[in-house]
């Protein structure tokens, strides 16, 4: 039997070329960063500038300033920075992806690496191939697209992207003056594109239906629910009665619990279309709204909609078992590990050692990078490899599982299980051993 770093070694060479169905990633359109792009521009636009806000009462992780901290383009600020950021998950592997996709000559960022750094982004983000390129080395087959900015957006940057159709700008729709908490209203962003006026809610569930239906032509699979950064995940019953008496009212004037209700209505309204479709429910859980976030939130809905699949995110972090459990109890729930690798290593390691235990079937549990930038992504796909060999290196040192199975396992989570969740799979997997 091999040591326990040898058997790390091995998967770790098992998983060096394999195919990627990214579940879950916002890469932003090259053309919507500042130019030139600098080092300070690439850090404003990934978690670490996450892990530099203020207290200022927000509730959910997002700033009530948009300003960012990460302002001045001299290796002086960027030191400043990076001294404080330097221990977390979502730095490290940053760097890491920065280190290999830039050649950088060392494994920290120095004032050497940083000049090189400074001199490539901005050269590197004039190159329309760019991102394409990074896409590629990180052979990644397929991207399950969520562009925030303007929720609905069909028109994709790359053919291999799918656009995942919000929720969020749709649930503010009960006025045109209302937004989500990204500035958004289907109403506002849709309704001059279609020609139409939205005076109810039947003009509205008209409205989804125009941008659902764009989306499917441009390949859409999914729904995206990022409500927890808003809203409580648990999800009432409703009438329309109640919600058609709550449009039009004045965001100035509605109450939190109106509010609230006719969130619930356009989530049921969504929930149908989803089931109509066939379409995959992915939903945020965990870090957000802390108070109302924990994914067994969910349990009442995942019952009143057994035959919609719900990619549960982020291992709900930090309810890691409480998202096991949930996959446990019900078979329409698959598991997403997006974004745990970068937030913190280790928990993905212990949650997805968990998961394979605990989730029955293969292929129930996938991987997303849930970055703007493709060099945070093309880190973040580092983490998943390294979490992934760590955790089956364990399973197969402590004789629970075979090396075979391990590598199955591995390739699930990277490639078939996004590919058969979100029905992408466009090629087989290469039988690597
Ligand atoms: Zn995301």
């Amino acid at each position: 039997m091999p040591a326990r770093h040898q058997i790390f070694e091995q998967l770790r060479q098992e998983l060096v070329a394999i195919p990627v169905v990214d579940t879950h990633d916002h890469i932003r359109p090259r053309d919507t960063f500042e130019r030139p792009f600098t080092v300070s521009a690439l850090l404003r636009n990934t978690y670490v500038n996450r892990c530099l806000r203020v207290a200022d009462g927000s509730a959910n992780g997002i700033p009530l300033r948009r300003d960012s901290i990460v302002v001045e383009d001299s290796w002086k600020a960027t030191k400043e920075i990076v001294e404080r950021v330097k221990l977390t998950s979502f730095y490290r592997w940053l760097l890491r992806g920065l280190v290999d996709l830039y050649d950088l000559p060392s494994a920290e960022l120095d004032e050497i690496a940083w000049k090189r750094l400074s001199v490539e982004l901005a050269r590197r983000y004039t190159d329309p191939d760019w991102q394409r390129t990074v896409l590629d080395r990180a052979r990644i087959q397929t991207v399950i697209w969520d562009p925030f900015w303007k929720a609905g957006t069909w028109s994709v940057p790359e053919v291999r992207f799918r656009p995942s159709l919000r929720i969020s700008s749709s649930l503010a729709a009960f006025h045109p003056d209302a937004s989500d908490y990204e500035g958004c209203n289907l109403i506002r962003d849709w309704s001059q594109t279609f020609n139409v006026t939205v005076d109810s809610l039947t003009d509205l569930e008209d409205l989804i239906e125009r941008v659902l239906a764009e989306n499917l032509r441009a390949g859409c699979r999914s729904l995206k629910s990022p409500i927890a950064y808003e809203r409580t995940l648990a999800v009432g019953p409703t009438s329309r009665a109640t919600a058609s008496g709550i449009f039009g009212t004045s965001p100035a004037s509605i109450s939190a619990d109106r509010r609230l209700a006719f969130g619930d209505y356009v989530i049921h309204f969504c929930l149908e279309r989803a089931r109509e479709h066939g379409l995959i429910v992915q939903v945020h859980t965990g870090l957000a709204r802390l108070s109302d976030s924990n994914p067994l939130l969910l349990a009442r809905l995942l019952e009143e909609y057994p035959d919609v699949t719900f990619d549960v995110f982020h291992g709900g972090y930090p309810w890691v078992h409480e998202v096991g459990a949930l996959a446990q109890n019900y078979p329409n729930v698959r598991l997403n590990l997006v974004w745990l690798p970068q937030l913190s290593t280790e928990a993905a390691i212990q949650a997805l050692k968990e998961w394979f235990q605990v989730v029955p079937q293969l292929d129930r549990i996938c991987w997303g990078a849930d970055s703007w930038t493709v060099e945070e992504m093309y880190g973040g796909l580092q983490a998943a490899k390294f979490v992934l060999a760590r955790a089956l290196a364990d399973l197969v040192d402590e004789e629970y599982m075979s090396l075979d199975d391990a590598v199955t396992a591995a390739q699930s989570v990277l490639y078939r299980g996004g590919a058969k969740i979100y029905g992408v799979e466009r090629e087989r997997v290469p039988d690597t051993r």
